[in-house]
């Protein structure tokens, strides 16, 4: 299918992007359009006119700060992947990256994109919720946790730009991990679980479970979270951690799985998650 008619500007700075979206009607950003351009191919997304932000600097690049890693709105989910600074500085991100659906699409497809697109099956809300997040726009900072607020539906305003992502560096003591059940046809995730754990002498004092796929939008496994701290997270810890692992939340269901399911992969991919960060330690 082809997409509606649109008017195509391309913006060579943040500001021009912002004046460019707010002249024009039902306006969308255009950056490595992966998601956008699908979703106009079938018409699900019928923009007036596409702002092209693939072209600025400003919003390219991956650095470290003292204990903050800064990655640009622009950086591909290969970059991300292969970038030194996050392997060592967090290598459970690099991990979740290289699990996005296929080569074509890590080489296109933003970190920027994908957070602002919200799709619930996409990856890094999982992770960025368990590593503590920011999200950077031009006006802003929002913390991951308040940024997902719905079904492809975020914190952000009209013709408001991310910036950059800023990931904390893992501390001393902590290990992360990313695990997902994979979409066979897209690779999209099923359920996919991002986990950071720390353990002070064979005891877990603190734990952030990112769960995406499962319902409308992330959310933090809280009482999964709950029952993991304080223990040795052994193996009979994280079993009765993953048997809460979707409590309080609203389970998609959908062609690709049922409600019921998910709820059993939540508890399913969690377990994975969390024993690979704890082996990370
Ligand atoms: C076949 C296929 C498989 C995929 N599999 C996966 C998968 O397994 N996991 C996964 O997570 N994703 C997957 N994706 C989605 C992919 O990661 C997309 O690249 C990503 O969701 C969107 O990023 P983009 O740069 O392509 O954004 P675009 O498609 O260009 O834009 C998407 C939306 O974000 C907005 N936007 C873009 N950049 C900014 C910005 N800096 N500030 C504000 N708004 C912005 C645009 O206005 C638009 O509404 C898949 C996509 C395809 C086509």
């Amino acid at each position: 299918m082809q997409p509606a008619n649109f008017d195509y500007y391309r913006a060579s700075s943040i500001d021009e992007a912002e004046s460019l979206f707010k002249a024009n009607a039902d306006a969308s950003f255009l950056a490595g359009g992966h998601s956008i351009i699908p979703a106009m191919k079938l018409r699900l997304s019928e923009p007036g006119s596409l702002v092209d932000i693939a072209g600025i600097n400003d919003l390219k690049g991956i650095s470290k700060d003292d204990d903050t890693i800064h990655i640009g709105a622009l950086t591909t989910h290969a970059e991300v992947e292969n970038s030194g600074v996050v392997k060592d500085g967090c290598e459970a991100l690099a991990e979740a990256a290289g699990m996005i659906g296929d080569p074509q699409v890590r080489n296109r497809g933003t970190i920027g994109g994908n957070v602002a697109h919200a799709d619930p099956a996409s990856d890094y809300p999982g992770i960025l919720m368990a590593l503590g997040a920011k999200i950077i726009t031009s006006g802003r900072t929002i913390s991951v946790e308040d940024f997902f607020t719905g079904l492809f539906e975020t914190a952000l305003n009209d013709g408001e730009v991310i910036t950059e992502i800023q990931v904390p560096v893992l501390s001393n003591g902590s290990g992360a991990a990313y695990a997902k059940f994979f979409n066979p046809a897209s690779r999209y995730a099923v359920v996919g679980v991002g986990a950071v754990v720390t353990l002070d002498n064979g005891s877990c004092t603190s734990c952030r479970i990112g769960v995406t796929g499962a319902s409308d939008h992330a959310f933090r496994a809280s009482a999964a979270e709950d029952a993991l701290t304080g223990s040795d997270l052994g193996d009979d810890a994280i079993v009765a951690a993953a048997a809460k692992a979707a409590d309080g939340q609203d389970m998609l269901s959908d062609l690709v799985a049922s409600a019921d399911y998910r709820t059993h992969l939540c508890g399913v991919i969690l377990k994975r998650a969390v024993s690979n960060a704890a082996e990370r330690v």
